[in-house]
């Protein structure tokens, strides 16, 4: 059964009509939910204990797992830069609506760069901007936790970043690197100090890459190589190409890992089955394309929930950023 923009995947339970109550272990779906249809459901009912799940209202499009586990976006952002916004609430609103449990977040407003070669203005010192991502996961410490967005170039490394997160261990999860808006590679030894500080503390780095001069996949391989005490996050593995590169080196070191965001449904699957399902994680950039941008994700969901395992499908959209930034939710 389709309905407009949703896709049922355990139509044998999800009747067109509504009346079948899911009961099988691995029940998953995408689709529309009536939470008056769902009474009696256990595993619903756990599921409503998290503030991401609606408990009431007509119908919600829901991405999630069954039996109580949540779903996990290892990859979205707030923040403002030029006439582009993206608010805390524009991101819990997403959520909501797609049903993702729990999300880790950054600020873009870590950029340094414009995206080209002008320096962004106005200036924000690193620990501001993610003062404002850790008052956010403050707020809504059941659905998220926060990424420290690092300006290593035009800011650059100073102790107040470890007081900083060590102050806030409870809301910030690891650190995120965006070489290309920091006009930055990524091999860079002004990023040195940020990494041995999430080496001390125990917590990921995430990396953009890209095929461009800054972030380019063999970059981000050669800084996780140098760096085998911390793991590291090639997100999107290699934006915009077909991803095989990547997968390859994020196969290769056991503290290289990938996320789904913005690669194709095909590519992520090819990528969990050469690399493992415990090396890839479920992330989208959302809420950066609008509130619906988990729409843009169904496809890949669909596909891996019919072509993977409900271990390795868990691995992905749960398993991995539970262990990898050491959550308890
Ligand atoms: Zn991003």
């Amino acid at each position: 059964m389709e309905m407009p923009g949703n896709i049922f995947l355990n139509n044998d339970c999800f009747s067109g009509t509504c009346s079948g109550v899911p009961h099988t272990e691995n029940f998953y779906f995408v689709g529309r939910y009536h939470p008056a249809h769902y009474k009696g459901f256990t595993p619903w009912k756990r599921l409503h204990e998290y503030e991401g799940i609606p408990e009431s209202g007509s119908e919600h499009t829901i991405i999630t797992q069954g039996h109580g586990r949540m779903i996990i976006d290892s990859h979205t952002h707030i923040g403002t830069i030029h006439d582009f916004s993206i608010t805390g609430d524009m991101l819990l609103r997403s959520m909501r609506r797609y049903g993702i449990g729990y999300a880790l977040v950054s600020s873009v407003e870590g950029a340094e760069f414009d995206g080209g070669t002008r320096e962004l203005e106005p200036w924000k010192p690193q620990i501001t901007v993610n003062e404002e991502v850790a008052a956010l996961a403050r707020a809504h410490r059941h659905m998220m936790k926060g990424l420290f967005w690092i300006k290593p170039r035009r800011e650059g490394w100073s102790h107040e970043v470890e007081r900083f997160m060590t102050e806030h261990h409870d809301l910030m999860a690891g650190f995120k690197a965006h070489p290309a808006l920091s006009m930055l590679n990524i091999t860079d030894e002004r990023y040195v100090p940020y990494i041995r500080c999430a080496e001390r503390m125990g917590l990921p780095f995430a990396v953009h890459s890209a095929p461009d001069e800054f972030s380019p996949p063999r970059a981000v391989y050669d800084t996780a190589q140098r760096f085998p005490g911390v793991n590291f996050i090639m997100v999107h593995m290699g934006l915009g190409t077909d991803n095989t590169e990547a997968a390859r080196y994020i196969r290769e070191l056991p503290n290289l890992y990938g996320d789904t965001s913005w690669v194709t449904a095909e590519h992520v699957l090819d990528a969990v089955r050469e690399c493992g399902s415990g090396k890839i994680l479920f992330g989208t950039d959302a809420p950066i394309d609008g509130e619906d941008t988990y729409q843009s994700y169904s496809d890949m969901i669909a596909m891996l929930r019919r072509e993977l395992s409900a271990h390795e499908f868990d691995d992905v959209f749960r398993g991995n950023a539970l262990r990898l930034f050491r959550l308890e939710v």
